[in-house]
């Protein structure tokens, strides 16, 4: 087990069937870099909402007067029905990466839609979290044997949020 696991144990051992997975440190970074090298599709934007930009590394809301960058992220890679890039969110500075990964994520415990996806990236199921516990949702979703791990994404907008797999 990993340090990072530990740190999350007493929430790891009540939801033993999933694991929260932000997004990649590396992805972030790159992010960053090619936002300051001034690339069209990676633009930075100053926060002036609180439930508007969600960070996908330290997965929690960006807060208003915080710098984020919007760009577009493959979630489901090319090839096949339901491949899908599209736009998401990471803080423009530095930022903890998510290491609660036992534990849903406070700040998104609403307004997603659970998305199951079997092990060819192709979705056969979805929920939207509609005021009943996401790890309810999540863990119903991975009963199903076909389900190789689901995806919350946002509900309005359908961007992608994080990733959840079977432990
Ligand atoms: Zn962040």
């Amino acid at each position: 087990m990993r340090d990072t696991d530990l740190r999350g144990y007493g929430a790891f051992m009540k939801n033993s069937m999933f694991r929260i997975v932000p997004l990649a440190t590396e992805v972030a970074e790159t992010a960053r870099r090619v936002a300051a090298s001034g690339a069209p599709d990676h633009v930075v934007i100053t926060v002036d909402s609180p439930r508007g930009c969600p960070c996908r590394h330290c997965l929690r809301w960006a807060q208003p007067g915080q710098q984020v960058i919007l760009f577009p992220f493959t979630a489901i890679p090319p090839g096949r029905p339901y491949s899908e890039t599209g736009p998401i969110f990471v803080h423009a500075g530095p930022c903890e990466r998510y290491s609660a990964t036992g534990e849903f994520p406070a700040d998104f415990r609403n307004g997603r839609v659970m998305r199951a996806y079997n092990s060819k990236n192709d979705m056969i199921d979805a929920e939207v979290v509609n005021g009943t516990a996401p790890e309810a949702i999540v863990e119903k979703l991975l009963q199903n044997p076909e389900t190789a791990f689901v995806d919350a994404r946002s509900v309005t907008r359908g961007c992608y949020t994080f990733r959840i797999q079977r432990v």
